[in-house]
């Protein structure tokens, strides 16, 4: 297992069980709201506009207060440092389904797609840096600096929602971080799996990428998984009437309009 896993991933769960725990007997309270309002920020914005968007396929540019603020709120979803995010989102779409792609179930089951292989650190050891995207990052030092301190930063976070207030920190950071691993696990792992009548696909693209209904709409256009496969560096991942893309719509508004598409 890697440094994420031992310094981030497990004790973040486990406190998060306990704190569970601590809504079930009643000492905790969850306000719903700031659930859904943070976990819009840190996950479709932060991660899907701005780490997969942005940062990983470079679909759009954008001014340099905003890419940071999608840099700082990618970091806060505690999913993965961007960099690490980039290179393994660029080496997924370069080998879609093949045995040297980690995340896909079809080659090494549902629980490494699911989550297993960002965990492990045998995978640091296969993503490659030496890719468009990745370079870019590596060029820009705001954020390299929130990538190389990822770990810190979200303890940090964690411990001034703490220290101001308990069940704060439960819904302002806790669960939409939950909230946001399960999105991306979830997109990784059944949007790459032949699932009848909820699973799709609108181009015959040489990998098994899915869209799949329930999951295009719950992670707002992160589903439509298949469309995406198809052209990476489409801004709007819509091919049907009811493929809502949230995520196409907010980058379309936050974009300067110098698509790299063309
Ligand atoms: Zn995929
Ligand atoms: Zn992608």
């Amino acid at each position: 297992m890697n440094r994420y896993f031992w310094r981030y991933w497990l004790p973040l769960h486990i406190i998060a069980f306990v704190m569970l725990f601590g809504v079930a007997l009643g000492e905790l309270t969850i306000n719903w709201w700031l659930v859904l309002i943070a976990w819009l920020l840190i996950g479709p914005i932060g991660n899907g506009v701005g780490s997969h968007k942005l940062f990983a396929h470079r679909q759009f540019k954008t001014w340099r207060p905003v890419e940071i603020i999608l840099g700082v709120l990618s970091t806060v979803g505690g999913f993965a440092p961007i960099h690490f995010w980039v290179a393994i989102h660029q080496k997924h779409h370069k080998i879609s389904d093949l045995p040297q792609d980690p995340s896909s179930p079809s080659q090494h089951g549902f629980l490494q797609s699911f989550l297993i292989y960002r965990l492990k650190e045998s995978t640091n050891k296969v993503i490659s840096l030496q890719n468009y995207c990745s370079r870019q990052i590596f060029k820009d030092p705001i954020l390299m600096w929130l990538s190389r301190h990822f770990i810190k930063i979200n303890w940090a976070v964690f411990l001034i929602l703490l220290s101001i207030d308990v069940n704060l920190l439960l819904s302002l950071y806790v669960l939409p971080v939950l909230l946001e691993h399960t999105r991306e696990n979830t997109v990784s792992s059944i949007t790459h799996m032949n699932i009848p009548l909820i699973n799709y696909r609108n181009f015959n693209t040489p990998d098994t990428s899915q869209n799949n209904v329930l999951i295009g709409f719950l992670t707002l256009g992160f589903g439509w998984h298949n469309n995406h496969h198809n052209n990476p560096r489409e801004l709007v991942n819509t091919h049907r009437w009811w493929e809502v893309d949230v995520e196409g719509q907010i980058a379309k508004l936050i974009s300067k309009g110098q698509n790299a598409n063309k």
